[in-house]
């Protein structure tokens, strides 16, 4: 790691950059500069220019521009949510489900998002794979004859160098039980000018690939977005989304509705709806499970199945994510009481 002098220098460049764009009041740049010397900072240009009102008030600055509240720890938030250490064999592999292990080469991003679930583990100052890591992790992957699927994380896989992650694809590429290499990324949303014909081609490969996009409001996409979208798209790259669920960002039906709309018209399949994980500092965006039940409820009658994403939440502690509802069915005597989307019920008889 840096020393933390330099690291505060450079947050307080950043805080200041911040008040240049009108994203913070100038009297908020000491503030912002504590929280991002604890927490990584970042808002690309590409990001930036998706701020479309004033930057308290609006959904996209609410998901990047740091606040005090950050500094604030509830005593049930965790340093680790979802237990990532606990099933890590080697540096980079999480192996939770015996089917799939997760990859994380690098573990900085395009953006920093101020409610990540992994926000002390990624930013600026943490350290890549080195080489003899990242052969250990691929020599992992190819000993695990289970390991079907790899997803490519991280941080954010698409900031390594095309050369670096073409490795990657093509070492994966000579491992027979692997069918699938799935990429979580932010990069086309957050630095659109990162998907060039080198990034492309260093994702060909006669595995399934797939990329699942983290987009979290419909303003996020906007026309080099949406291009960087396409170009994946036309590389014959299926692509999915994950969305989290933030309080004051997309906690309401319409914007949902909005959101997945919008995706499913860039051929973006919507797949998951994260309610958010208890990492430190985050309780601002964070909402009752009953709240989400209750808007993916109400999207169930207003949209069709192929713009319905999973509500799913990741255990606290590291037990696995499991979709939450909500649900449509009770047991009754005999059978099943079904509700349809208008709230009616109904009676399922099994016999
Ligand atoms: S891009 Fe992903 S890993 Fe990086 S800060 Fe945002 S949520 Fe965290």
């Amino acid at each position: 790691m840096t020393a933390l002098p330099a690291r505060r220098k450079r947050t307080a460049r950043t805080a200041t950059s911040l008040a240049e764009a009108g994203l913070i009041a100038k009297d908020a740049i000491d503030r912002v500069a504590a929280v991002a010397t604890r927490y990584a900072l970042a808002v690309p240009p590409a990001l930036a220019a998706r701020i479309a009102t004033d930057a308290a008030a609006d959904p996209v600055a609410r998901q990047l521009v740091p606040d005090a509240a950050e500094l604030i720890d509830s005593p049930d938030e965790l340093q680790d949510p979802i237990g990532d250490a606990a099933h890590s064999p080697l540096r980079g592999i999480v192996h939770r489900y015996p089917d799939r292990v997760l990859l994380q080469p690098v573990s900085t991003c395009a953006v920093y998002c101020r409610y990540c679930f992994r926000r002390e583990q990624v930013g600026p100052d943490a350290a890549p794979l080195r080489p003899a890591e990242l052969a250990a992790a691929l020599d992992y992957i190819r000993s695990h004859s289970g390991i079907w699927e790899v997803i490519l994380s991280g941080g954010d896989p698409l900031v390594l160098a095309p050369a670096k992650l073409k490795a990657i694809v093509d070492a994966l590429g000579t491992i027979d039980h692997v069918g699938v290499i799935r990429i979580h990324s932010r990069v086309p949303i957050a630095t659109p000018e990162r998907v060039t014909d080198a990034l492309l081609d260093s994702l060909r490969s006669d595995k399934a690939v797939y990329l699942v996009l983290h987009v979290n409001h419909a303003q996020e996409l906007g026309p080099d977005q949406v291009t960087a979208c396409r170009r994946f798209t036309d590389a014959g790259i299926p692509l999915l989304s994950q969305s989290v669920l933030l309080r004051g960002v997309n906690d309401d039906a319409g914007t949902l509705e909005t959101l997945f709309r919008t995706l499913l018209r860039h051929r973006i399949k919507p797949y998951y709806l994260h309610h958010p994980d208890r990492a430190r500092g985050t309780a601002r965006f964070r909402q009752p499970l009953a709240q989400g039940r209750a808007l993916m409820r109400a999207l169930r009658g207003r949209l069709s199945g192929l713009a319905q994403p999973t509500y799913v939440l990741d255990i606290p502690g590291g037990f696995g994510k499991v979709p939450v509802g909500p649900d449509y069915l009770t047991e009754a005597p005999g059978g099943w009481t079904v509700e349809d989307p208008a709230g009616g019920a109904h009676v399922y008889r099994d016999d």
